[in-house]
């Protein structure tokens, strides 16, 4: 084992400190504990900030906005009867992500961070990978990619991002504000994920010594009929094969307004305008449901044995559309 250094934040100033200086932060420790066991990472100071208690607090009943700090505990969230009623997507993204142990322990804003499953990330050292070793290869390129991504994707790097919670905030249009050295800052949670193009080693926006401090969702009716559909290789506690967040406002048979993102399919959460633009407006039925799971999935680029996650895409979402049109 390598010896580190362990150090509690007092305050988010602290932590931001400690930050830039190198550390990484500890709040639930689900992904953290994982890695510096396989050793990927290998950290030499951790900051546990599990006591800065005006992280851990959220609030649903806003006029204007859901409010998450980023220390509030998945299990607490997702139980949340305001949100189970008025945004069942964003609930159920956090009940279906992970056993009630992982739940109870891990923290929003860790959730976001989550690092990829690909297995030649967590393999090690035998495996090349860009991700985890810039410019050493990528040994999914020839290997198993049958998880890999079909969106998104670069010759340097195919790793799927695994979040659920993601899909349903990229879906609402969250936004995050982070602090950092400079002062604290909001960024569209669109935006905090990147794609891998050339540098899959960097997988956020976040600039060397940021934290994500809170998780914003402006109120919308849409929430109301919104699902979060995930299909995976076992019934549960196993990462999407593909995933759906979508809602729908409707106006009798037509649909107001939509919304659609897909998960376990890309390399970054994956909002699905081209399918919304093809909802609103029309008349719902199934083949309009399937029509926008299509070009959800538009653009896919399948590898060697992983074709067959692009019809599971369509159907994921179209079965997502179908869930959330009876809850309209
Ligand atoms: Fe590494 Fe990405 Fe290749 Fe996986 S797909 S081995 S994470 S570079």
């Amino acid at each position: 084992m390598q010896p580190f250094t362990y150090v509690r934040a007092s305050n988010v100033g602290d932590a931001v400190k400690a930050l830039s200086r190198g550390a990484k932060l500890l709040a639930g420790g689900t992904t953290l504990y994982d890695l510096m066991k396989l050793r990927i990472e290998r950290p030499e100071r951790i900051i546990d900030i599990n006591h800065l208690g005006e992280l851990k607090h959220f609030d649903t009943s806003g006029e204007r906005e859901l409010v998450f700090g980023a220390l509030a505990r998945m299990s607490e969230v997702a139980a949340d009867a305001g949100l189970v009623r008025d945004y069942p997507a964003i609930s159920e993204s956090l009940w279906r992500a992970a056993s009630q142990q992982l739940r109870n322990m891990a923290s929003l804003g860790g959730n976001l961070l989550q690092r990829t499953r690909c297995p030649y990330f967590r393999g090690g050292e035998p495996y090349a990978c860009n991700k985890r070793d810039p410019g050493s290869g990528c040994a999914a390129a020839e290997g198993l990619d049958r998880g890999q991504a079909l969106l998104g994707a670069s010759p340097s790097c195919s790793a799927v991002y695994p979040g659920d919670f993601a899909a349903a905030l990229v879906a609402f249009d969250a936004e995050i504000d982070v602090v950092g050295p400079g002062g604290e800052r909001v960024l569209p949670f669109e935006e905090l994920h990147r794609e891998p193009a050339d540098t899959p080693q960097k997988e956020t926006t976040l600039e060397p010594g940021e934290m994500i401090v809170r998780i914003r969702i402006p109120v919308t009716p849409l929430g109301r009929a919104s699902t979060f559909l995930k299909v995976r290789d076992r019934e549960s506690y196993a990462f999407a094969l593909a995933s759906a967040a979508v809602a729908l406002e409707m106006d009798g048979d037509v649909v107001r307004d939509a919304r659609v993102a897909v998960g376990g399919l890309a390399t970054r959460p994956w909002r699905a305008r081209a399918a919304e633009r093809l909802l609103i407006g029309c008349r719902f039925d199934e083949s309009a449901a399937r029509a926008a799971g299509e070009a959800a999935l538009d653009g896919a680029i399948p590898g060697r044995s992983n074709a067959f996650r692009i019809e599971l895409g369509i159907r994921t979402v179209t079965d997502a559309l179908m869930t959330a049109r009876q809850r309209a």
